[in-house]
């Protein structure tokens, strides 16, 4: 088999929702190893199973592990765990939540913060210096790192998320910072920014609130909501060596929302 990700290892986290078991499966199929992290042991489970399910001939590594990556120590162990198979060459730091308390500059808790930025940006912080460490420990001349932001780090909302939407912010910036700092030893580091997306990240927050969905799919040109799959295509290119020359970016997959004033009726 000749992949894009041909004997390439790679960490994703979040692996067990919408975007990470979608990129997980196009990694596998694509040749990566892969090994698939989530806080949720049961969510990750069933999302190991749907990758073996779906590419069962495929001869590369599919694993998984449970990591919080809010908790440093997890983030260690879980890059280690790639070692025996040479190092991580590819990091999708991905994980994220979006709390349902989660609200204005008057109302949002302070826990809800902490929470929120200990997951959202945290996570991405030691996943990034994680994956630095291994790359460097095993001698790697190239690697891929990518950070999961949002839309709502480039955009103002007026439905307010103000610690999920400031956590998206550090990732941004952060990511950007870390893509120079590091370019002399070949680590790319890029943000991809989704859109609202049929995931139950989202979706289980809209429920059947009609009006709610409205509000939200009227700014999209497409008039529809994003697909998971089509932020792992965005990922598969940034991970892959087809992406070489792209790096610190805002890797925006949004249907043209965030370049919307007026959208068709
Ligand atoms: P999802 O809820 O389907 O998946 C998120 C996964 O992260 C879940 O499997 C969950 O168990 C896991 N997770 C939560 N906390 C964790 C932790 N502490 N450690 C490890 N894993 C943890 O969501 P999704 O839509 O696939 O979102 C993935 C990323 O995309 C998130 O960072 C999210 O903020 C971002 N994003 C989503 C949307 C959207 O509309 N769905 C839009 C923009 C950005």
């Amino acid at each position: 088999m000749v992949g894009r990700l041909m004997g390439k290892n790679a960490i994703v986290t979040g692996a067990a929702g919408g975007i990470g078991l979608e990129t997980s499966i196009l990694f596998a199929r694509e040749g990566a190893n892969v090994l698939m992290a989530d806080i949720s042991a049961e969510a990750l489970e069933k999302g190991l199973m749907k990758v073996h399910q779906l590419s069962p001939h495929i001869q590369n590594k599919i694993l998984s592990t449970v990591c919080d990556v809010s908790k440093e120590s997890d983030v260690q162990a879980m890059v280690e765990k790639v070692d025996v198979w040479g190092g991580v060459d590819i990091m999708f730091n991905n994980a994220g939540i979006m709390h349902a308390d989660d609200a204005d500059a008057i109302d949002t808790a302070d826990k809800i913060w902490d929470l929120t930025h200990n997951i959202n940006v945290k996570g991405v912080w030691y996943g990034s210096k994680h994956a630095v460490l291994s790359l460097r420990r095993n001698k790697k001349t190239k690697g891929s790192i990518i950070n999961t932001a949002s839309v709502v780090a480039l955009v103002g909302s007026a439905t307010p998320q103000l610690a999920y939407t400031a956590s998206k912010g550090a990732v941004l910036a952060m990511t950007r910072e870390l893509a120079i700092v590091h370019a002399r030893e070949g680590y790319r580091f890029n943000a991809l920014c989704p859109a609202p997306l049929n995931t139950p990240l989202l979706q289980d927050w809209l429920g059947d609130d009609q009006a709610k969905r409205h509000r939200r799919e009227v700014h999209f040109p497409t008039g529809r909501f994003g697909e998971a799959v089509e932020q792992a295509q965005a990922v598969l290119f940034l991970a892959s060596d087809e992406s070489s020359f792209v790096n610190g970016t805002d890797f925006v997959v949004d249907g043209g929302m965030t370049k919307a004033y007026v959208t068709p009726e």
